[in-house]
């Protein structure tokens, strides 16, 4: 017997002992009679056939829809905006970025159109372009490598660990060149990264540590929010992030400089505070305009306050289904580091293992469990599988920049696989939506029957080829 398969037949054993905890329809415990009564949908579903082949699904209510908006609540500071005729960045943004560096507890924030452009001023106003390497983990969205490639600076791919999602500090070091300048933790699916061991390694190496917290608002490592504990720290607003406003971004930093240079480059160069220049009229540096609108602020203002009781929320929901639901055999939870006190759960990440599930893949296995009425995905594709990297290699200010050796993109693709990213993206990685964690504890019950009851329905699924 090896190692998996050992800990496979002790995670049963476990389970089968606990079924009566979250009575998968493994057995009728009593505690589930019970619930049979406030709960039939869960008790129809979960005793009966899989859902996709014919059965009635464990679940068939809704899930709370998002973004959340109240009329009521969220329309004044909206419509006094529309009303005001002032819609370019004024007061409004300036009273967001007051109200968010205060939810962080940072010295700084500037708002922007979008976290990608928040990510792109940030490294460029770090000055990092042409010649620089910059250290990313490869499973994270396109935008925190198209920023580094934008600026004209290289990507380097540290793989993850694939049991917290996150990129592994046991392997920046081997990835550091003379050439690295900056290092982007990405506290990806709302999870913080391992921040003492990077900042450290980020600290000897005299690197800057630039977060990208685009899914990770208000989570914290060691006390601390996440995008607060490097140098600087980008966050998305974008439609889907657990703080919704459509388009717009943040840079937070405590550095008054820093951000006075970026506010200064995202409007034309125009001197900002300490980025003055002094040089009469006009901009003192290049600059571009990616400055946000007085309406996206006058949203944030109006959800922000929401925020805290939503996180609180969701990271309970989620212990609560992850205690529940890492009792299956071939469903891993996600693993926190030590320090990581409180999570954003953008996304709520479990790795599933097929041999557990007789086989069965993980696309069937997802098709099944929406059949069963529970959102899921599969998650990332691989970065490396898109043609976008090799395109910017290929470009013309590239081919400027480099040399035709330094642009050899099979030698880079080589240099950067990221095997652990590979299983995650191709075979393992299944999420769950930062919205469902804002139900019910019954919903979350939901979710661990449904899994369970695939789980039990393995073989037949299986075969059925389902
Ligand atoms: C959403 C996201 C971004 C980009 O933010 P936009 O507001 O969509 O431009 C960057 N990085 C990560 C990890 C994200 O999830």
């Amino acid at each position: 017997m090896n190692h998996t398969q050992r800990n496979n037949s002790e995670a049963r054993r476990s389970f089968l002992k606990s079924a009566g905890v979250f009575a998968a329809g493994m057995m009728l415990s009593p505690s589930l009679s019970a619930a049979n009564n406030s709960h039939p949908s869960t008790a129809l579903g979960v005793s009966g056939k899989p859902a996709i082949m014919g059965g009635s699904p464990v679940r068939t209510a809704g899930w709370p829809k998002w973004p959340i908006w109240n009329p009521a609540t969220d329309e004044k500071r909206v419509t006094e905006v529309l009303r005001s005729g002032v819609w370019s960045r004024a007061n409004v943004a300036t009273e967001f970025e007051t109200a968010w560096a205060k939810a962080l507890g940072v010295k700084r924030s500037l708002t922007v159109v979008n976290g990608t452009n928040a990510l792109i001023v940030a490294l460029n106003q770090f000055d990092i372009g042409a010649g620089d390497e910059v250290i990313v983990p490869p499973y994270t969205f396109i935008a925190t490598i198209s920023a580094v490639l934008l600026n004209g600076a290289i990507p380097v791919f540290v793989d993850v660990d694939r049991e917290t999602f996150q990129m592994d500090p046991d392997k920046i070091e081997a990835k550091i060149t003379p050439r690295t300048k900056a290092i982007i933790p990405v506290h990806i699916l709302g999870l913080p990264c391992d921040m003492d061991r990077i900042m450290a390694i980020a600290k000897k190496h005299k690197l800057v540590v630039l977060e990208d917290a685009c899914q990770a608002h208000l989570a914290e490592y060691d006390g601390k929010k996440l995008g607060t504990i490097g140098d600087a720290g980008c966050f998305s607003f974008q439609n889907s992030k657990n703080l919704p406003i459509g388009e717009a971004g943040a840079i937070v930093s405590n550095s008054d400089v820093f951000i006075d240079k970026c506010f200064s480059y995202q409007q034309y160069g125009y001197p900002f505070g300490t980025a003055s220049g002094g040089i009469g009229i006009g901009s003192t540096v290049l600059g571009t305009k990616v400055r946000t609108s007085e309406y996206a602020s006058a949203i944030g203002l109006s959800l922000l306050p929401r925020l805290e009781q939503e996180t609180a929320t969701r990271n309970e929901n989620a212990a609560y289904l992850k205690s529940k639901i890492e009792k299956i055999p071939g469903i891993i939870p996600y693993k926190l580091y030590p320090k990581a006190n409180r999570c954003a759960f953008h996304l709520f990440p479990f790795r599933y293992q097929k041999q557990a599930f007789k086989g069965l893949s993980r696309d069937a296995f997802l098709k099944a469990l929406r059949a069963e009425g529970v959102p899921c995905s599969s998650g990332y594709t691989p970065l490396m599988d898109m043609s976008f990297i090799k395109q910017a290699f290929e470009s013309k200010n590239f081919k400027k920049m480099y040399s035709a050796q330094e642009l050899d993109y099979n030698k880079w693709a080589a240099q950067n696989k990221c095997p652990n990213n590979d299983i995650l993206c191709n075979e393992e990685a299944v999420w769950l939506y930062q919205y469902m964690l804002l139900g019910t504890k019954t919903d979350m019950d939901d979710i661990a029957n449904a899994i369970a009851k695939i789980h039990k329905n393995a073989d037949q699924l299986s075969k059925a080829g389902k």
